[in-house]
């Protein structure tokens, strides 16, 4: 009997990311929108029912959850969902439960967070410019997240630091950046702009191709390829002058897909098998249509036969518009 989680292409998927949220304190201006119309909260899964349906992942061989959003540590009730779903990592079903989260919150939450069995945490932070910060996220504060990561590395959690590039914004703080985190004992890994949901400004006066970063990095840092590999889609390199590991994702220049082991889930229970395509399975339906998980079974099942080779993402000078029309707000990168 084939394992009912491998994909036609022989992948295996042991990694879900929950989208718990679609709402946000920030209004980061490569995701989203200033004016954004945010899921009505009738339409999301009660924070049971997502656990319902992590569950089912986890018995039909998930070994890893992020959480994400949105903010996911902006949903209401988060920390009694992670205590819930810690169950798994206690049971030894479950090798990991992390976060991607923009800091905002983690000063309130990182205690609750370690003894909850969460090892790791990826904090998004695109500048240490308190300026610019105010101006790439719209609407946080600089302080704030600083004062949650020290709380994190306080409580004992491995922190990795994602940064998006973007070309004359942080181009040339990606060195400085590097130096800082590395100093810090965080990774960091830069990400390129993927073209998700429309927003107020044009993708291609934002798109730094990260191999581009690489060689520039490489004129004045020495990068070593290493074979670490974090479950994720980043490639990395060891930085010799600061002992730091540096990653890079980059879903346009290098296709990621041949080893891709995740599938998506949102907070209204979709279940995206790629984050570069519009093919989804409903869950919801079949998990509110029976109290058991024959249904939702193989709702799952079906869905992972129908996981895409690869995604199609492009940007260019012709194709103005985003290559999917959610945003990553609703996947959760
Ligand atoms: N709010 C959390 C945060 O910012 O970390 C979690 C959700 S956010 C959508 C997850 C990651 O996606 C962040 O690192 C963010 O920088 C990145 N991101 C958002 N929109 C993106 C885009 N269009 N292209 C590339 N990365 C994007
Ligand atoms: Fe919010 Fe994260 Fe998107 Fe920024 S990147 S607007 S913090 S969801």
């Amino acid at each position: 009997m084939p394992n009912s989680m491998t994909d036609p292409f022989g992948r295996t998927v042991s990694y879900l990311r929950v989208s718990v949220t679609d709402r946000c304190d920030f209004r980061c201006t490569y995701c989203m929108a200033e004016n954004m119309t945010f899921l009505p909260k009738k339409e999301l899964l009660t924070l049971e029912e997502l656990d319902r349906l992590c569950t089912a992942f986890v018995n039909k061989g998930v070994r890893r959850l992020r959480l994400t959003g949105g903010e996911p540590l902006m949903r209401r009730g988060i920390m009694g969902f992670v205590r819930t779903l810690s169950r798994h990592l206690d049971s030894g079903k479950l090798d990991e439960i992390t976060l991607t989260t923009n800091g905002s919150q983690l000063a309130k939450y990182a205690d609750e967070l370690a003894d909850c069995g969460v090892r790791r945490i990826n904090v998004s932070l695109d500048t240490l410019d308190a300026e610019k910060f105010a101006e790439i996220t719209r609407r946080g504060r600089l302080g704030q997240v600083m004062e949650g990561i020290e709380a994190a590395k306080r409580a004992g959690i491995a922190l990795k630091l994602n940064m998006v590039a973007l070309k004359g914004f942080n181009e040339h703080e990606i060195e400085p950046m590097l130096r800082w985190a590395h100093g810090e004992g965080m990774d960091l890994t830069l990400i390129e702009t993927m073209p998700m949901g429309e927003i107020d400004g044009d993708r291609n006066e934002q798109y730094l191709p990260v191999s581009r970063v690489r060689e520039r990095l490489s004129e004045t840092l020495t990068l070593n390829d290493i074979p670490y590999k974090t479950g994720g889609p980043a490639t990395y390199v060891e930085v010799e002058e600061t002992g730091g590991r540096l990653g890079f994702i980059t879903p346009l220049t290098h296709n990621f897909c041949e080893s891709c082991n995740r599938v998506r889930l949102t907070c209204t229970g979709t279940l995206f098998m790629c984050l570069g395509q519009d093919d989804a399975a409903d869950l919801r339906a079949p998990l509110r249509a029976s109290e058991g998980d024959e249904l939702l079974n193989a709702a799952i099942t079906e869905a992972i036969s129908r996981k895409p080779k690869g995604h199609d993402f492009i940007i260019d000078r012709n194709n103005k518009g985003p290559a999917v029309a959610r945003h990553m707000s609703m996947t959760g990168g």
